[in-house]
């Protein structure tokens, strides 16, 4: 920060707090019946890069000042404050590895100097922590954390910044540059949001306290140990690091910073510019207003039901969505919204056979509300599911083993005639149970005939010479 601007920035300071207290006003007599009637929201707000270096001064400082620019470094909760905790893992702890992690980073950089609010396994208040970081000068704080969720079914990463003027613009000025980061090591983006309380001051206190303090601030949700799609990028040791590492580049490219040690230089980093608010950027209270499904395709064969989703929410902007086949009585894990920029998808469900599937889909826009789908019904599909078909397998191959054991025992059982027993390996046991030959048929119709023949020919003589011998008597 230049000194110039620190007087300036004084008198903005006793601004902003008779803005304040008229905004308190305000809002708890105006916001309640018009939730965010006149407020912009905090995914809505437009970026824009600084292309020169006339703009930057005002969103950054200190790079290139006779004063060093100066952090301080949040390792969250401590102490008898665990935060969260899952598995073998404990908030407290990690943010701590983070944090020295980051500063060991940052350090690496000229002209910046770097606090931790503790370094050790301590209880500090959120107010003593912005205390501190009041009482270095400090030109932002970073106040590092992991995330769970009630339901243990979100994941991502996220950012909190203040929902009022500058600190707003400068807070999602950094987060913009982290998040994209964190985007780019995999995370899947929960944005940046600002949250009020009832009072319609920030919620989170660190947030609060650092506004009362006049210095800009940022609550990084790194990503969510309680839910697998986030389990690759944390560890106890080496992932941790490499996140304090990302968030000191982070910080580092917003800063402007430049490093011999590491061989980069930000000094013409394009760091987003965010304009600062009028009003306060409250937080999105209403759901998607749009939610709407079609099947595209079903295949009979397979039980593949092709859906094309339409979700939007023009404040907060698409998260996720799940779908169920049972009309909403079963909802799948969350999904990844495939493109933010897109209000229309398509995806393909697997849907058992033999029920009659009511399809719906919840979308979810940034601040995890969501909006039910029409319900389409489908006619029921009778094929054979994966694991049907490799029971089925399964069955035949234990039936056909089966047999081949009863056949190979067959010679030796008493049913068998001695021929059987008597012939070598070679020849099957099913040789006794040929079916008769043509030849064989004919030569026993032959016979047949013979004998038929010989039959009626000796009855014929035979009543022949009874014939005789009675015209002879007659004589
Ligand atoms: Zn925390």
């Amino acid at each position: 920060m230049r000194k110039g601007d620190r007087d300036k920035n004084h008198r903005q300071h006793i601004g902003y707090r008779l803005w304040f207290a008229a905004l308190t006003v305000i809002l708890s007599v105006a916001m309640l019946p018009y939730p965010g009637g006149s407020s912009v929201w905090a995914q809505d707000m437009p970026t824009q890069t600084v292309q020169d270096d006339a703009g930057i001064s005002s969103v950054n400082s200190g790079s290139d000042e006779d004063r060093p620019v100066v952090i301080v470094i949040d390792p969250g909760h401590g102490g008898e404050n665990l935060g969260g905790e899952y598995g073998d893992y404990t908030e407290k702890d990690m943010t701590l590895v983070v944090a020295r992690a980051m500063k060991e980073e940052l350090e690496r950089y000229e002209d910046v100097v770097v606090y931790l609010t503790r370094d050790g396994d301590t209880d500090l208040s959120l107010a003593e922590r912005c205390e501190f970081a009041e009482s270095v000068d400090a030109d932002f704080m970073f106040c590092l954390h992991f995330n769970l969720s009630e339901y243990h079914t979100l994941f991502g990463a996220e950012c909190w910044v203040s929902a009022f003027g500058e600190y707003y613009s400068k807070g999602y000025s950094f987060a913009s540059i982290e998040i994209e980061m964190l985007q780019e090591l995999g995370l899947y983006s929960r944005g940046i949001k600002t949250r009020l309380n009832d009072k319609g001051t920030d919620y989170y206190g660190i947030l609060r306290h650092s506004v009362e303090r006049d210095f800009p601030c940022v609550l990084i949700e790194h990503c969510h140990l309680d839910q697998e799609n986030d389990d690759p990028f944390y560890d106890h040791g080496d992932k941790l690091i490499d996140l304090g590492i990302l968030d000191a580049t982070a910080a580092a490219r917003y800063f402007r910073l430049r490093s011999t040690e590491l061989g980069v230089d930000y000094s013409d980093y394009e760091v987003p510019q965010i304009p600062v608010p009028e009003y306060t950027v409250a937080p999105d209270k209403t759901e998607p207003d749009i939610s709407m499904i079609e099947v595209l395709d079903q295949n009979l064969q397979n039980g593949d039901v092709t859906v094309q989703v339409s979700g939007a929410d023009y404040d907060s902007g698409m998260l996720y969505y799940t779908y169920s086949y049972d009309n909403g009585e079963n909802f799948s894990e969350l999904q990844r919204w495939p493109d933010r920029s897109a209000d229309t998808f398509n995806f393909t469900m697997k849907v058992p056979p033999r029920i009659i599937p009511q399809i719906v889909v919840n979308v979810y826009n940034g601040y995890d509300l969501y909006t039910t789908s029409n319900m389409v019904s489908l006619p029921s599909m009778d094929y054979k599911t994966e694991e049907e078909l490799i029971a089925e397998q399964a069955q035949k191959e234990a039936l056909e083993s089966a047999s081949k054991a009863v056949e190979s025992v067959k010679p030796y059982t008493a049913g068998q005639t001695d021929v059987a027993q008597n012939r070598d390996d070679g020849a099957s046991a099913d040789e006794g149970n040929k079916p008769v030959s043509f030849g064989y048929f004919l030569a026993v119709c032959v016979i047949c005939s013979l004998l038929l023949l010989s039959v009626i020919l000796s009855l014929v003589l035979f009543g022949r010479g009874r014939k005789n011998k009675r015209r002879r008597r007659r004589k």
